[in-house]
C-alpha cells in the first residue's frame, strides 16, 4: 500500500500539490508508520519463510525448494511481500531483513539434508541493495560456513536489473560468489531491459523463466519466446525453470521442449515449514502414477 501511495503522489506531480496535500500527509503518515512496523519486525521475529518446491520434470521429483518471505503482522495478518519488499529496499532494511532470510533458509535447508531429504537445493532471492553491500560476499561464507550447508546447495536469485548499472563491477561480484560454489540464478528472466550479451560474461547456472511467459504459453508469441528461453540457455549449458506452472497443459508444453524443472501452483505454492516436511516425507511427485 505505501508503494501504491508514494506512487501516486509522486504521480500525481506538482500541479496537484495543493489538492492532494491532506492525503499525501496521509499518505506520508502510512508509510512511516509501516516503516518504522518494518523496523521493529525482526526483533519481534514477525517474519516466516515459506517454501516452495521446485521440481524436475523428468523424475517428478522435489529437487530443491525457494524460500520466500512473508510478514505475519500481528494486525494485518499474513503480508505478501510485494506490500513491503519496495519499502525495505528504499528505506535499506532489506539489508538485515536478506541476512535474516538467508540465515534462516541455510539453516533449514541443513535441517533437511540432516533428515534424509536430500539432495536439495534452496533458492534465495537476493535484492540489488544487497549488492552494493560491501560485506555481501563475506556474509554469505559465513552463514555457510555457520550452517554448514553445502554451498553448491545453495541458489542464489538475481534479476537482470543488476547488470543496467556497473557491469564490470557486477561481473567481478558474480565471480567472488562462484568461488563460493554456490548457484547463481537469473530471476524473472525475460522481463528486464537487458541486452542478452551479459550472459555471455557472467558466471550464471540458472535461467527462471518469469511467470508471466507461462501463463500466456497458448499464444504464440509467449510460446515462442519460452521455446527460445529454453534453446538460450540449454546452448549456453545453463538450466531453466519455468515460475508460476499452474496447469497440466503448461506443464506438458514445458516437458515437451525440454525445460529442466518447474515451480508454481500446479505441484504447490510456497508452504510453511511443516507443510514442505510432509510433502518431502511423502515423496510426493509431479507424476504421481510413477511415484
Ligand atoms: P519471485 O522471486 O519471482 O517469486 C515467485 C513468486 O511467484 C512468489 O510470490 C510465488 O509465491 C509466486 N508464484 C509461484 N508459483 C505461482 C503460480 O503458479 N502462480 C502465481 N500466480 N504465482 C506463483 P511471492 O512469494 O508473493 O513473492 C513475490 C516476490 O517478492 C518474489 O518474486 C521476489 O521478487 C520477492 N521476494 C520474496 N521473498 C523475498 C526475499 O526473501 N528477499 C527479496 N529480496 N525478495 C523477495
Ligand atoms: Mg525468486
Ligand atoms: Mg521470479
Ligand atoms: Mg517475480
Amino acid at each position: 500500500h505505501a508503494d501504491i501511495a508514494m506512487y501516486r503522489a509522486k504521480k500525481l506531480g506538482r500541479n496537484n500539490t495543493q489538492f492532494y496535500e491532506p492525503t499525501m500527509n496521509e499518505e506520508a503518515r502510512e508509510r512511516l508508520r509501516i516503516e518504522s512496523a518494518l523496523r521493529s519486525a525482526l526483533e519481534r521475529q514477525e517474519f516466516v519463510l515459506h517454501y516452495q518446491p521446485q521440481v524436475d520434470v523428468q523424475s517428478g521429483r522435489v529437487v530443491g525448494m525457494e524460500a520466500l518471505l512473508r510478514w505475519q503482522h500481528p494486525e494485518l495478518g499474513m503480508v505478501a511481500p510485494h506490500r513491503f519488499i519496495g519499502l525495505a529496499e528504499e528505506t535499506g532494511l532489506i539489508v538485515p531483513i536478506g541476512a535474516w532470510v538467508l540465515r534462516t533458509a541455510c539453516a533449514q535447508a541443513r535441517l533437511w539434508l540432516d533428515a534424509g531429504h536430500g539432495p536439495l537445493r534452496i533458492a534465495v532471492n537476493l535484492s540489488p541493495r544487497q549488492f552494493s553491500e560491501p560485506q555481501l560476499v563475506a556474509s554469505i561464507a559465513a552463514v555457510l560456513r555457520e550452517t554448514g550447508l553445502p554451498p553448491a546447495c545453495l541458489d542464489i536469485e538475481l534479476t537482470e536489473g543488476l547488470f543496467m548499472h556497473d557491469v564490470t563491477q557486477a561481473v567481478g561480484l558474480l565471480h567472488k560468489l562462484k568461488l563460493l560454489g554456490v548457484a547463481l540464478s537469473i530471476d524473472d528472466f525475460g522481463t528486464g531491459y537487458s541486452s542478452f550479451s551479459y550472459l555471455r560474461h557472467f558466471p550464471i547456472d540458472v535461467l527462471k523463466i518469469d511467470r508471466s511467459f507461462i501463463s500466456d504459453i497458448h499464444e504464440g508469441d509467449e510460446a515462442a519466446i519460452v521455446v527460445s528461453i529454453i534453446a538460450l540457455a540449454h546452448n549456453l549449458k545453463l538450466r531453466v525453470i519455468a515460475e508460476g506452472v499452474e496447469t497440466a497443459t503448461q506443464l506438458d508444453y514445458l516437458r515437451r521442449h525440454g525445460c529442466d524443472e518447474i515451480q508454481g501452483y500446479y505441484f504447490s505454492p510456497a508452504l510453511p515449514v511443516a507443510d514442505f516436511e510432509v510433502l518431502l516425507s511423502q515423496g510426493r511427485s509431479l507424476h504421481p502414477a510413477l511415484a
